[in-house]
């Protein structure tokens, strides 16, 4: 059982980590137009990361026997000035996310919602990764921006990165 409020606002948080999926998908295209390979798989596996978080509000709705609302996407911005750029628009959306999240919770922990209190926290403690992540490749990307060389170091490291999603969810 959900309140209409909370039950909306779940709803709106599906169709946000979509949106946040097509917005690095939409970053990994302008970092392969760079040809930043790497930089362009970073945003890759963030996309796939963030239809997870999709799918795990599409599951706990319905796992709680209400009705999942699928709703249409915004359009991704689609041009960059640079890839820190990129990253500094990607750290501003996190923030906005973590911003819904806490709004959530606040819903959820006023109306006593223990199951949702309890789903949430999983996401609460995701986006302070998430702003820890993107925060130390900007440091990064801020270090090695006019050195050609460094940022191909970088690039080499992020064609690494690797989608695992998190075991016993
Ligand atoms: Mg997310």
């Amino acid at each position: 059982m959900m309140s209409e409020k909370l039950l909306k606002g779940f709803n709106d948080q599906l169709k946000h980590e979509f949106d946040a999926a097509n917005i690095y998908l939409a970053m990994a295209a302008y970092c392969n137009s760079e040809d930043l390979d790497g930089f362009a798989n970073f945003f890759m596996v963030q996309a796939e990361e963030e239809r997870f978080h999709a799918m795990k509000f599409f599951n706990f709705i319905d796992e709680i026997g209400e009705r999942v609302v699928v709703s249409g996407l915004e359009d991704p911005n689609n041009s960059y000035d640079s890839v820190l750029d990129a990253f500094q628009s990607a750290l501003d959306h996190e923030k906005k996310v973590t911003g819904q999240i806490n709004n959530l919770m606040s819903i959820a922990m006023e109306e006593k919602n223990y199951a949702a209190v309890n789903f949430l926290n999983w996401f609460i403690d995701e986006q302070v990764e998430e702003e820890a992540s993107f925060s130390a490749l900007i440091a990064k990307i801020e270090r090695v921006k006019d050195n050609p060389q460094g940022l191909y170091m970088l690039d080499e490291k992020l064609s690494q990165r690797t989608f695992t999603p998190p075991t016993g969810e």
